[in-house]
């Protein structure tokens, strides 16, 4: 299976050359029983999972080793040697996290378990490559590592292109030099910890599932910034396709009397009419001296006509295209991040066209809300992606 089963924390794409606790399939299985419920026995594990009591045994004592489970209170028994109760152990230490955009990146500094623990924001071309790219987001991470204490032992890094089931960047148009190469494999080496990559609106839609708590129910997750992405998290799992492409509405055709043409090849797409660069593309066909999504976002806070109108037709636009996802998926909730979200006339467009175009009952329950973790959304959902890492290999198989 290919999607990220968060309930169980089945992350794939971690880089296995720099894995020196690799676990093998019965660990796994350990792991996610464990997972689901907690305090089992060796041999309540062996039970539940058909595998051999000695089997079970060797499995755990490895997993206890590596502190990736750990026991606890003695269970109830009839008499001799009381079994003793399993868990899997919090993760321990804290991670490298960051997410990767067209012209910047944020860094972060997270513990496993989803805590940011320090951010900075650096400037940085994607186009001159993963090599230095890789190079200069560790130079910015190094100076955040000086400044909080404990371990780092992992590294996880959301980029704007899909990400399939082996971690590799797939054909992403914005990404040109990017695809097929082993990313998390570069980074590991470079920062010398285990390392995992992920779409960034998939790591966003994980970060926002941990921010409410581990129960976001079935949620459309937007992140609308410069581009679009999205991310489909539904019964505690992300889903990520057969390769890697799940929840990208960035190309999905939108109606319009004079269709641009799209970086995919296309014309016509989504990203064309509603994306950051979209908008301002069409300020600077006005004439307008706006020219950043950050000039954009201060000009609609203000009130900005020109703004305000441009960003609500965009919503509008989006919310075409979310009105045909939510009629087939019915959705709880649909979630919107990235540095648009912070417009309320985006909001406000979504709103009026998907109450517009849906089923009176998909929008009747239908939560549509801003993102709860903003711009950090997307580093949280990669620490958890991180701190999981037992069962890493899960997905490729
Ligand atoms: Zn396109």
């Amino acid at each position: 299976m290919t999607d990220i089963e968060l309930t169980n924390f089945g992350a794939t794409g971690m880089n296995e050359h720099a894995h020196d606790q690799l676990v093998s399939a019965p660990e796994q299985r350990v792991v996610k029983v464990l997972r689901k419920t907690p305090g089992l026995t060796r041999a309540e594990i062996a039970e539940s999972t058909s595998m051999p009591r000695s089997t079970v045994s060797a499995a755990v004592r490895h997993l206890l080793e590596s502190r990736v489970v750990e026991e606890f209170e003695c269970a109830d028994s009839t008499g001799g040697r009381r079994p003793t109760k399993l868990r899997v152990a919090p993760a321990v230490g804290n991670a490298f996290v960051a997410e990767l955009g067209q012209h910047h990146a944020r860094l972060g500094i997270a513990s496993r378990e989803g805590e940011l623990l320090a951010t900075d924001d650096i400037k940085i071309d994607i186009e001159i490559g993963p090599e230095k790219t890789i190079k200069a987001l560790a130079k910015g991470w190094r100076r955040l590592r000086d400044e909080i204490p404990g371990a780092l032992v992992s590294a996880g890094l959301a980029v704007p292109g899909p990400v399939d089931g082996s971690g590799h960047v797939v054909g992403a148009a914005r990404m040109p030099g990017w695809s097929g190469k082993d990313i998390a494999g570069m980074l590991a080496q470079e920062l010398a910890v285990p390392s995992v990559i992920e779409n960034d609106a998939r790591a966003a839609a994980i970060g926002e599932w941990n921010c409410r708590g581990r129960h976001l129910d079935s949620c459309i997750y937007v992140k609308a910034g410069t581009g679009i992405g999205a991310g489909w998290v539904s019964g505690g799992v992300a889903y990520r396709g057969s390769r890697g492409l799940a929840g990208d509405i960035t190309h999905l055709r939108v109606q319009t009397d004079n269709p641009l043409p799209c970086t995919c090849g296309n014309s016509g797409c989504l990203e064309t009419v509603a994306s950051g660069a979209a908008i301002l593309r069409r300020l600077g066909h006005l004439g307008s001296s706006i020219s950043t999504t950050s000039q954009l976002v201060t000009a609609e806070n203000s009130g900005d006509p020109q703004a305000v109108s441009l960003v609500r037709d965009a919503g509008i636009r989006l919310g075409e295209v979310l009105s045909n996802l939510v009629n087939f998926l019915n959705p709880v909730r649909i979630v919107l991040g990235g540095s648009m979200s912070q417009m309320s006339s985006l909001l406000a467009g979504v709103r009026s066209e998907l109450y517009e175009r849906c089923l009176p009952m998909c929008t009747e329950h239908l939560v549509i809300e801003t993102s709860a973790c903003g711009a950090n959304a997307p580093l949280i959902g990669m620490s958890i992606l991180d701190s999981h890492m037992p069962i890493s290999q899960e997905g490729n198989h």
